[in-house]
């Protein structure tokens, strides 16, 4: 794997920065101490500016580089997740109900090793604007940084971003123009019928067989109003009711997560969710409540960026370890708030074999920091070349 050879000298000090990071989750915005120790590395990195405090714990840092240019965003999320870890290692999690089971740690490694680089070499014009964004997992802290004016504040052109990618071969870069990562919206369904026993379901409304025709009726919004062209997941994720066997309930619930890639499908899918969430609760006499949510967009990556990207991941990775037209992921990501606000684009970076991402046992393997490292300096030094 060809890292840049200065990159490959920092590898112990970032495993070092990364497993002090894993053994120190936080969630959601609270990042503070994730975001202190980032401070802290970036003063001795000796960037030229730190901005801290954006979108709560968030943090965007800058290096100058050597004339005039234009100014390239480079984002890194730092947040956990609320999961009991299983893997075991020596630098797990040191709080209990919380890991870095996507590998954001791993992420801020490889932005705090190129920032090291750039800082050090500063073979670029213009500046690089470091983004290091809490909540991605929850909250979309990626658009409240966006919302907070980082793009203007800090004039910002491009964006890109890298995501980790286990059980992909080692230093395989896969990315694709368009959208490579899906909308994803929640529905919430509170159905109130009228309780009773088991024996007379006559004398009740009963919100079960509502909740299970409603449910089943769903499945329909895919198979029958969705082109077998266009993508679209609805995912019925949890159903609550009841407490005994001879009780019919008052009331069930049910939630499902609704994943897309297009504004015209987004839209369908959730006319649909509410017509017929509408037309079985009058069919079946329940009250029914429905909350709809609109989540993160999709993740759309510009073309031209995104075949800019691919060209430094090929040089770093080799030809044969860059796909550039993957097939794209019913996932959701809120870099998608970055995307919609600049051109840019977001590559996934394989790690080779282990435990997925959201699973108790995953750690970040290290071996893929200095190739991320790598990949943002290049990225830096081929966009703003010096003159
Ligand atoms: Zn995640
Ligand atoms: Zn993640």
């Amino acid at each position: 794997m060809p890292v840049l050879n200065r990159i490959a000298g920092y590898a112990a000090e970032m495993k070092a920065w990364r497993r002090h990071l894993h053994a120190h989750p936080e969630l959601g915005f609270e990042c503070h101490a994730t975001a202190a120790y980032i401070t802290e590395r970036l003063r001795e990195i000796g960037v030229d500016e730190i901005h801290t405090g954006i979108a709560s714990t968030g943090i965007v840092a800058i290096i100058d580089g050597q004339g005039p240019g234009p100014t390239i965003g480079l984002r890194a999320d730092m947040d956990a997740l609320p999961i009991e870890e299983t893997s075991g290692v020596a630098h797990a999690s040191t709080v209990p109900g919380r890991a870095h089971s996507c590998g954001h740690d791993g992420h801020v490694t490889m932005l705090l090793g190129a920032a090291k680089y750039l800082a050090e070499t500063r073979r670029f014009a213009g500046r690089v604007a470091l983004i290091f964004q809490p909540a991605e997992e929850d909250g979309g802290g990626g658009e409240v940084m966006v919302k907070e004016g980082i793009m203007d504040r800090f004039g910002i052109s491009q964006v890109y971003g890298i995501h980790n990618a286990p059980n992909v071969p080692f230093g395989k870069f896969i990315t694709t123009p368009g959208p490579i990562m899906a909308a994803v919206d929640t529905a919430w369904v509170r159905l109130r019928g009228r309780g009773g026993h088991g024996a007379t379901p006559h004398e009740t409304v009963d919100p079960i067989i509502a909740a299970v025709g409603m449910i089943g009726a769903l499945q329909s919004i895919v198979s029958r109003n969705t082109s077998a062209i266009d993508s679209l997941v609805i995912s019925v994720t949890q159903i609550h009711s009841g407490t005994a066997s001879n009780i019919i309930p008052e009331e069930a619930w049910f939630c499902a997560t609704i994943r897309s890639f297009t504004p015209a499908v987004r839209d369908l899918a959730e006319r649909r969710f509410r017509e017929l969430i509408n037309g079985h609760a009058s069919a079946y006499g329940v009250v029914a409540e429905l909350v709809y949510e609109r989540g993160y967009p999709p993740t759309v990556n510009h073309a031209e960026e995104t075949e800019f990207a691919a060209s430094v991941a090929r040089e770093v990775s080799g030809e044969t370890l860059v796909d550039a037209r993957a097939d794209r992921e019913m996932g959701a990501e809120d870099f998608s708030y970055m995307l919609e606000a600049r051109p840019g684009a977001y590559l996934f970076l394989g790690t080779g074999p282990g435990a997925g991402l959201h699973h108790a046992a995953f750690d970040f393997n290290d071996d893929a920091a200095p190739v991320g490292a790598s990949f943002f300096a290049t990225l830096v030094e081929r966009a703003q070349p010096l003159a």
